[in-house]
Formats: C-alpha cells, structure tokens, sequence
C-alpha cells in the first residue's frame, strides 16, 4: 500500500491532467517512455526517474531527480538553456551536479551519460522460466495512479504499458476509505470514469490496440463488506479487494472477513493476501484452505504480486492455492511508471512453482477477461 509510493512526476490533481494528454506516437513525451535524441531535459529526468523507480531506489537520488524535475517545468526554457551554456545550472536551487549533467547533455542534443548508464544497470532481471510467463501476460491488472496515491497520471502508466507491449491495464486506485492515499469516492470515481473514456479515445485514434480497463482496489473493511456500493463496484471492469488495515486481526476473524470478500460477485481479484512486507511485517495469519478454496468456488483469482518488497502469497501458499485450483492474476501493483516493470518478479515466482500458465487471468485477451470477470 502506502510504501510503494510512486515518484514519478509531480503529485497533480486530476482537474489539471490536460484533456486528449495522451500522446505516444511522439515518443518519451510522457513519463517512462523511451526517449531518444534529441530529448528535452524533462524528457531526460522523467526517464532518470522511471529507471530509478524499477529498481525501487526511493532514497536521495530519486528524490534529487524528482526534485530537479519539478525546477525544470517551472524554469523558462530560455532562461535553462542560457544558464546550462554558462554552466549556471546548480545556482538554481534545486539543481545538484549529476542533475545539471543530464539537463546540459539533453540540451546539447546528446544521450545523457548518466542515462545510459542506469539504462543498462536497472534493467529488471528474469530467469528463461519466468520469460515463458511474461510472454504470455497481456496485461496487467493491479495498478494506480495519480489519482489515488501513484505518483504518475494516468496517460503515463498507459504510455509506459503499452511500450511494455501491454494489450490493456487495469486502473485500480484506492477506495475512499484509505483517506491517506486519497482514495475515491463515488464521484472522484465517476469523474475518472469519464477520463478514462477520453483516454480510451485518444488511444484509439493513435492507432494502438490498447485500453484502459476501469476498476479500483477496494478495501476489505473488518468485517468483510468492501468499502464501496455494490452498484458503483457493478460499473467497474475488474474490481482487486485487499486488507490494508486490522492486519494482525485474530486468526479466524480474518479468515471470515478475507472470505466474505472472496465471495463478492463484484470482487474478481484478492489483492497481496497475507499483507506481508518483507522484512517489515510479518503475513496476516488466517485459514489459508478457507480462503483459497473460497476463491476457487467463487472465482475469485489470487493475486500475484509482483512488488519486490512484498512478493506475496509466499510459496508456500502458491502452492497451495494451485491445489485449490484457483485462478492466479501476476499484477505490479505498480504505483510509478518504472514499477511497471515489475512483472518479471511475479513471472519467476509462478514459474518456480509450476503455476498452470492457462490459470493466470491476465494471459487472457482484454474480451476473454471481461468475459471472464462479468461470468
Ligand atoms: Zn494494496
Ligand atoms: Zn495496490
């Protein structure tokens, strides 16, 4: 949830993401995309950002990049250019010596060095067996944006997920329960709906076969009801419902409450299951044979997260839920272009526990899974 906070870009409200924003075909005009020469300096620090972030570096460096960013939209591009002639870059406040490199280089109409180099080094490894599964993922199913607590609008994540070669993504910003990562209430939701659409059109008339699937990651509230109206949940494509609170909630409780949600007819996905963060907190405990035979009787498919720092259900429960024979969605959970590219971490965990390729849903056309979630 909140400590996968995304980076990218500078947190904006919905109201001023520009209408028909979308914008592919020109590459690396929007976060993540792969710029080439020449490339303006936000284009440069906005790659910068998307390599950092698939490496979930989320410490100085990112926070200089993204610091600079912000210096560079609010600079007059006369004024940039005269000072990166003078080498009067740092004077800005704001600005650091690896920041001016990459802003004088972009200018000069050259790749930046320091680019380049993180370009090859935050490349996100994946084993021979892991490639079988990402080749055959389409899309993407658990994702935010801006609109909650993401850090990049949603024109980038679509941008980034179709150079991914992503046939769909499902947008799945939080419910309005979550007030610390802004979540949606029914009519910020509404109003996201209407986005999506324009976006949809956009696309469309780039000549990409690719489309925003609407959804939301709901809360799961403790006593297992989701914390949105049925009726709202109904309009959504894929709806992803997850416990982010009451995490270490008594054993047989959860396991009611995690049910409950399961069997929702609106509920399509069980988003990070045990809630673990490696290292940090441990997994929520809870009847494991309940809740997975639940999301196999309800189809309800167990989600597969990709984020490094969660990489959850463990195997044990993988391998378990595959007795079930539930289905499985491998999703980044990504909330900043470059986690997008998590993927690969979820493709060799299903691999190495021989996950039955034709039960993860997101190897499924955008129609069949539709189809899939509307069954
Ligand atoms: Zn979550
Ligand atoms: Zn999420």
């Amino acid at each position: 949830m909140l400590t996968g906070r995304g980076v990218v870009g500078v947190q904006r409200a919905e109201d001023e993401t520009p209408l028909g924003g979308i914008d592919i075909p020109e590459r690396g005009r929007v976060a993540g995309v792969t710029p080439t020469v020449p490339m303006t300096p936000e284009q440069a620090l906005l790659r910068v950002i998307h390599c950092l972030d698939r490496v979930h570096e989320t410490g100085f460096k990112t926070k200089a990049f993204v610091r600079a960013l912000d210096v560079v939209r609010n600079t007059d591009p006369v004024e940039l250019a005269e000072r990166a002639r003078d080498e009067r870059l740092t004077e800005l406040d704001g600005i650091g010596g690896s920041t001016a490199a990459v802003i004088t280089e972009a200018l000069a109409g050259v790749m930046p060095a320091y680019l380049s180099k993180i370009e090859h080094e935050t490349v996100v490894p994946i084993t021979d067996a892991g490639r079988v599964y990402q080749q055959a993922l389409r899309g993407d199913c658990h994702l935010h944006s801006t609109w909650s607590d993401g850090g990049a609008p949603i024109e980038s994540m679509a941008a980034t997920a179709i150079e991914l070669g992503h046939e769909y993504m499902v947008l799945t910003d939080h419910s309005p329960r979550l007030t610390i990562a802004h979540g949606l209430d029914e009519e910020r939701l509404a109003r996201q709906l209407d986005e999506i659409d324009r976006l949809n059109a956009d696309i469309a008339a780039s000549g990409h076969d690719f489309r925003i699937l609407t959804g939301m990651e709901v809360d799961i509230n403790e006593d297992g009801s989701l914390d949105l109206a049925d009726a709202l949940l109904a309009k959504l494509d894929i709806v992803v419902a997850s416990v982010h609170s009451k995490l270490r909630m008594e054993r047989q409780q959860m396991t009611e409450r995690m049910v409950m949600a399961v069997a929702s007819p609106h509920v399509d996905i069980l988003g990070h299951c045990t809630g673990r963060m490696i290292g940090k907190r441990p997994e929520s405990t809870f009847d494991a044979d309940y809740v997975f035979a639940a999301c196999a009787q309800f189809d309800t498919a167990v989600e597969i997260n990709c984020r490094p720092e969660r990489l959850d259900p463990p195997r044990e429960l993988i391998d378990l839920a595959i007795q079930y024979g539930c289905w499985f969605s491998i999703d980044t959970d990504a909330h900043a272009t470059g986690q997008l590219e998590w993927q690969p971490l979820g493709c060799d965990r299903a691999a190495e526990r021989e996950v039955p390729l034709e039960r993860v849903i997101n190897t499924m056309s955008a129609d069949d899974l539709l189809a899939w979630a509307a069954a």
